[in-house]
């Protein structure tokens, strides 16, 4: 027979989310990979692996909270996965305001205060919170935002977990200035920041992992761009990439160009 505490333990302990495991949500996350297109993307990852070490520490607090902050498009949330995912920590969550579309204030405060609960009770936890000021319900317009979230991870981000619990804490945000408007820069241990691609050479990188252009388009890519300057995030390069993909061969260096410079990713 069934009893209601097999029933309460399975659903604890059973019951896949509706997206899948946390393995599976990191995965989503990172579909495309990391692309190493230059020196900030190495350096963020060996700085992420420092923090991983720091919180699995037995000498350490126990809590690393990290802020990966830069502009839209940068490459925050999957840089943050693939930290997440290098922690190799048996529980991993990842906190989107994506999961929470249409949930009341108090709703969202009890969503999130249930994944730092259940990462308090196992030893090594890594939660990855996306795009925090979104969570925050945070609009420029106005501007607003839902104190009642922000003082929810605010409470959160500093609470040292139950004794002998290792909790790494990342979160993403592309509006710096805002964090730090409503005083949420001082709660994290450290900030990372993530910058867009800003020399033909990381551009040149990311063009010859892709796979879309010839070597003679390569280097007539490569002379075209001397003396340019570069400024796009790895996101929206990728898309411009893909759209690339779709236009014929004859026309694509002099395409890909075009959109860059109307992107605005060129000058
Ligand atoms: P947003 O500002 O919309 O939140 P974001 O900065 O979080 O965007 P991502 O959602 O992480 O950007 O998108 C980056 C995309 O680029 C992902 O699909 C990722 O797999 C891919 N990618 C390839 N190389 C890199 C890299 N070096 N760093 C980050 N992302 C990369
Ligand atoms: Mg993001």
């Amino acid at each position: 027979m069934v009893s209601r505490t097999d029933f309460l333990h399975a659903l604890e302990n059973d019951v896949k989310p509706a997206f899948g495991t946390s393995a599976e949500a990191l995965d989503h996350l990172l579909i495309r990979g990391i692309i190493n297109w230059g020196k900030p993307v190495a350096e963020i990852l060996s700085d992420g692996n420092l923090y991983i070490q720091e919180a699995r520490s037995t000498e350490g607090s126990g809590l690393v909270s990290v802020l990966l902050e830069g502009p839209p498009n940068s490459g925050k949330t999957a840089l943050a996965a693939q930290i997440a995912k290098n922690s190799d920590f048996p529980f991993v969550k990842v906190c989107t305001p994506e999961d929470m579309v249409g949930f009341t204030e108090s709703a969202k405060c009890l969503s999130i205060r249930k994944i730092f609960d259940d990462a308090y009770r196992s030893q090594l936890s890594c939660i990855l919170v996306d795009n925090i000021e979104r969570l925050l319900d945070y609009g420029p317009i106005g501007p607003r935002y839902s104190n009642l979230t922000l003082q929810a991870l605010l409470v959160l981000l500093k609470k040292q977990p139950p004794r002998g619990r290792k909790l790494l804490i990342l979160c993403t945000t592309s509006r710096r200035q805002v964090l730090d408007d409503m005083e949420m820069l001082s709660a994290f241990s450290t900030t990372l920041h993530v910058p867009n691609l800003s020399t033909p050479d990381h551009l040149l990188s990311v063009l010859e992992e892709m796979d879309l252009f010839s070597k003679d388009e390569l280097l007539s890519l490569h002379a075209k761009l001397q003396g340019k300057r570069v400024f796009i995030g790895i996101k929206k390069l990728l898309c411009l990439i893909d759209m690339a993909r779709q236009v014929e061969p004859n026309y694509r260096v002099v395409k890909f160009l075009s959109k860059l410079e109307e992107e605005g990713g060129l000058e």
